[in-house]
């Protein structure tokens, strides 16, 4: 993701990714946001609505949530939390499934391509980086 985009991302969720710039052997966000620029919208909305979560009982702090890293891997979004409450999961499963529509690149609507190598672009991202229409075609 761009650098733009990531510090962002940073500004507006600073708890959740209190990490961003952690030594490599400390966590993962060492590398910052490991996925394009198209899933900017997405992890957005997925943080805003982490964020607005509260723990159990009369506590109004937000859950003390840390991304430990943010990911595409086999076409689609990881995002990794560590142990967490299923409300918490039932979010980031939603983001991660919604991921596989949602063009990487330029966050126009996709789908996942490719044999070896999967990536979820849209059709013109795809033929921009090589992800020919026939490759995926259902047999
Ligand atoms: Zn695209």
């Amino acid at each position: 993701m761009s650098p733009a985009l990531e510090r962002d991302l940073i500004e507006r969720y600073p708890k959740l990714f209190a990490d961003y710039g952690a030594a490599p052997d400390k966590s993962a966000m060492a590398f910052g946001f490991e996925c394009g620029n198209g899933w900017f919208d997405l992890l957005d909305a997925l943080c805003a609505q982490l964020s607005k979560l509260k723990p159990a009982g009369e506590s109004d702090d937000p859950l003390p949530l840390t991304a430990l890293q943010v990911k595409e891997k086999y076409g689609t979004l990881r995002f990794y939390l560590g142990a967490c409450s299923d409300e918490v999961l039932a979010l980031v499963e939603l983001a991660e499934a919604m991921s596989a529509g949602i063009c990487e690149t330029c966050g126009n609507r996709g789908r996942t391509r490719g044999m070896t190598w999967l990536k979820t672009l849209c059709s013109s991202c795809a033929r921009e980086q090589g992800y020919a229409e026939t490759e995926t075609e259902a047999p």
